[in-house]
């Protein structure tokens, strides 16, 4: 297969979806009066596409004709972007599907990806409308670079791509009880937060991983299994319903507040959650906070991700492990757990990285 940089080509033919329920609502206005022009300028041609609904962008991406386009523009949240991607990975012709090159504009209330691609293309970090206008500039730019996706399974069989996060715990919670606040923006994620702190609870539950030392293919065990029909073999997973293989690790405790495995830096305009991530780095953060850390710790973690210094102080309740690979299993399936903020069923998950199976715009 082919180099995955590149660059758009001119004049360049654009799909350009919008979500006009994202974020506060702006999305819509924010296309005509700041990005047509600069598209436009950059000699853009674009066709407008505003979603009525749920899993339209999904269902449209699964059938479209891609060749009509050079690349697939999303002026969203998060929550879109996850459906274009799996849209398309629901494709028989997925692995050419998912090359088509993906330009984010933060345009919703978590605007992760926009924020990370800010971050490596070396933007000071910004918010807003600075944020909206330096992923414009990419846009404008057209560089495209390789992005790994998590292929992750869940209890029932089914397999998701996410370019994001698998969630479990402290920040699922907030992210969906915080959902009907979706008006005021981003603010809601500190408002959750600062709600859940007040009820801090305790989950339950085993998290194995794959270490990254560990060679990839000599694992005797190792079944290359798929669920479902379409993408890339798991050859790093072993079926959910066998145990993890010999020389996965085992973290000891299973009290714990949060897990989050992590593609990207940032999981907000405002929230950095693994800093040395990059955009194909082949790896995924894991993030564990174990049961017993007091509140006013787990305040301070909040407050030093704004900044992505969480990491730099040394607290035995916070590990970060780097892995390609990782299970997690809850003992009960009360509860919220998310892919890339996407509510998924409750129970048994793992999931394992594909380096550079999709391409987004980047600096
Ligand atoms: P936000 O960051 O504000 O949550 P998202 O892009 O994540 O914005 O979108 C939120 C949810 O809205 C996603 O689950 C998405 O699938 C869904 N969605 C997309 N288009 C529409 C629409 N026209 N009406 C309602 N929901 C939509
Ligand atoms: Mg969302």
């Amino acid at each position: 297969d082919g180099c995955r940089y590149g660059l758009l080509p001119q004049p360049c033919r654009a799909l350009v979806l919008v979500n006009p329920q994202g974020g506060s609502g702006q999305a819509l206005s924010i296309f005509h009066n700041q990005v047509k022009k600069m598209l436009m300028e950059a000699d853009i041609q674009y066709t407008l596409l505003v979603t009525d609904k749920q899993n339209h962008a999904r269902d449209l991406m699964r059938t479209a004709e891609l060749s009509q386009w050079d690349i697939v523009v999303i002026l969203s949240g998060d929550g879109l972007i996850f459906e274009v991607i799996n849209g398309l990975m629901e494709r028989a012709d997925w692995r050419d599907a998912i090359q088509k090159p993906l330009a984010i504009l933060p345009g919703g209330s978590g605007n992760a990806l926009a924020s990370s691609i800010n971050n490596y293309s070396r933007f000071p970090p910004v918010t807003g409308n600075n944020l909206l206008l330096n992923c414009t500039f990419l846009l404008c730019k057209g560089l495209i670079s390789p992005m790994d996706l998590m292929s992750v399974t869940t209890v029932s069989g089914h397999r998701l791509f996410s370019f994001l996060s698998v969630s479990w715990g402290f920040v699922s919670d907030v992210d969906i009880e915080s959902e009907r606040l979706r008006l005021i923006g981003g603010a809601r994620f500190t408002l959750g937060t600062l709600w859940r702190l007040a009820s801090l609870r305790v989950y339950r539950g085993k998290v194995a991983y794959l270490p990254l030392e560990a060679k990839i293919d000599s694992s005797p065990n190792s079944q290359q299994f798929t669920t479902g029909t379409n993408g890339p073999k798991d050859t790093l997973l072993v079926p959910l319903d066998q145990p993890v293989p010999s020389h996965w690790t085992l973290v000891e405790e299973e009290e714990l507040v949060l897990v989050l495995g992590v593609c990207q830096t940032h999981l907000g305009e405002d929230f950095i959650c693994a800093p040395a991530a990059l955009l194909s780095d082949g790896i995924i953060h894991l993030i564990v906070v174990k049961a017993g850390i007091s509140r006013s710790a787990l305040l301070s973690l909040f407050l030093a991700m704004e900044k992505g210094t969480h990491l730099q102080v040394q607290n035995p309740h916070v590990l970060y492990i780097q892995t390609r690979a990782f299970r997690l299993v809850p003992h009960s399936t009360k509860g919220y757990m998310t892919v890339d903020g996407e509510r998924v069923e409750c129970g048994p998950i793992q999931a394992q990285v594909h380096h550079q199976l999709g391409r987004v715009i980047s600096g």
